[in-house]
């Protein structure tokens, strides 16, 4: 069978397709567009078995991945991270079967590194050779690091504000760099006049690009393997743009497509910060879309997004699953973190204490039950974030 059983574009919005073999951004309606495969080819052609003697890392699913030939994946050795249980620390919220996985394990240590080594890859595939993208800082650390690997060129914009230590990641590669006095939508805004007077950059922000979310989704792929092919009733995700949502929910829709999963979809839960919390409104207020958040501010900087261009899905994402989303306050975040670390050993990112903050919540409400499996991500390390705790 192919390497890539990738066979079109589709856009989730007005139903276009487009071929994946050409540099494309967005659809002609402006949504962003989702990867579709042959889905009776990978089942005629691949086994469980086949993947489990693959190597530790994402591109072991490359047939549910956009690259279409190996001599074009650039990796880092990216993925397979662990799934811990988290038994002292679920005891103490209610919830024996509490997992997290743990994507501070990982190229860059964020989880932002299986968008960017996927993205790259496809993107110098179809023969891009420079990308721009804005961001809150660990997307672009991870980009700026592959691009470095692969060859390209990469332009970054991101706010002042931005933890330290991504400038320093994507100066010590060598991208260009730009600080930004404001938001992430500033930094978009910038970048978009840059792209209107350079030659030859691809647009690589969030859902700009069609391959970001896949790499993003083998999060829901090694989840499902991990469990050895069954799903947990809850999967937590601390929301930004909403990708990694969005990306575990077509994983794992793939899969029981393929057949390789049965029975209900786990309850997809957004996370967001109280500071910050655009898809919890538009979820509480029954809305397809969500409004623009004014000042947002959370301790969680990777998820401070006051408008996605994905949220529509998300929101859709949540619905049919019979999810929910939930914001929690940044005094809840940096207890738990440090609860997590006392407990666990484990030193996670303020994102990834969110979710726990909101496993607490939900537990308390009745929302998760105590015999519910719940997996929270981890979505990076705590160590790129020293200054959330005390010295
Ligand atoms: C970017 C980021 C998020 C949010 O990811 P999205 O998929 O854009 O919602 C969460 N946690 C961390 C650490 C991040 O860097
Ligand atoms: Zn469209």
């Amino acid at each position: 069978m192919r390497f890539s059983a990738v066979n079109h574009l589709d856009c989730p919005k007005c139903g276009l397709t487009h071929s994946p073999d050409q540099v494309i951004g967005l659809c002609s309606c402006g949504s962003p567009l989702l990867a579709r495969y042959d889905l009776d080819e990978v089942r005629a052609g691949l086994t469980k078995d086949e993947v489990a003697s693959r190597p530790p890392d994402l591109w072991r699913y490359h047939e549910l991945l956009p690259v279409r030939s190996a001599e074009n994946v650039i990796s880092l050795g990216e993925g397979m991270t662990p799934l811990l249980a988290l038994p002292r620390y679920g005891r103490e919220l209610g919830v024996e079967r509490l997992l997290m996985k743990d994507e501070g394990l990982i190229p860059t240590g964020t989880f932002k590194a299986r968008g960017a080594a996927v993205g790259v890859s496809r993107a110098r595939e179809v023969g891009v050779r420079k990308i721009a993208m804005p961001t809150n800082g660990n997307a672009g650390s991870a980009w700026a690091t592959y691009a470095a690997r692969a060859g390209m060129e990469a332009l970054i914009a991101m706010p002042i504000a931005a933890p330290e230590i991504c400038r320093r990641e994507v100066s010590v590669v060598g991208a260009e760099l730009k600080l930004i006095d404001g938001l992430i939508g500033d930094a978009g805004a910038w970048v978009r006049e840059q792209l209107a007077v350079r030659e030859g950059y691809q647009d690589v922000s969030t859902l700009k690009e069609p391959y970001r979310i896949e790499g993003k989704k083998t999060m829901g792929l090694e989840i499902a393997e991990q469990l050895g092919w069954k799903l947990p009733d809850v999967i937590l995700y601390p929301t930004g743009g909403g990708v990694g949502l969005i990306g575990i929910w077509k994983a794992l829709a793939e899969l029981a497509e393929l057949g390789w999963v049965e029975g209900p979809m786990p309850r997809l839960v957004a996370v967001q910060a109280s500071g910050c919390a655009p898809i919890v409104q538009a979820y509480e207020k029954g809305l397809a879309e969500s409004e623009a958040w004014p000042n947002a501010q959370t301790v969680a900087f990777g998820i401070t997004v006051p408008k996605a261009l994905g949220d529509f899905l998300v929101l859709q994402a949540i619905k049919e699953t019979d999810g929910c989303a939930i914001a929690v306050d940044d005094v809840d975040i940096l207890a738990a973190q440090r609860r997590v670390a006392s407990v666990e050993g484990a030193f996670i990112c303020p994102e990834g204490a969110a979710n726990f903050a909101a496993v607490r919540q939900l537990r308390e409400s009745g929302w998760i039950n105590a015999d519910d499996q719940v997996v929270a991500l981890n979505t990076g390390t705590g160590l790129k974030y020293p200054e959330t705790v005390p010295l």
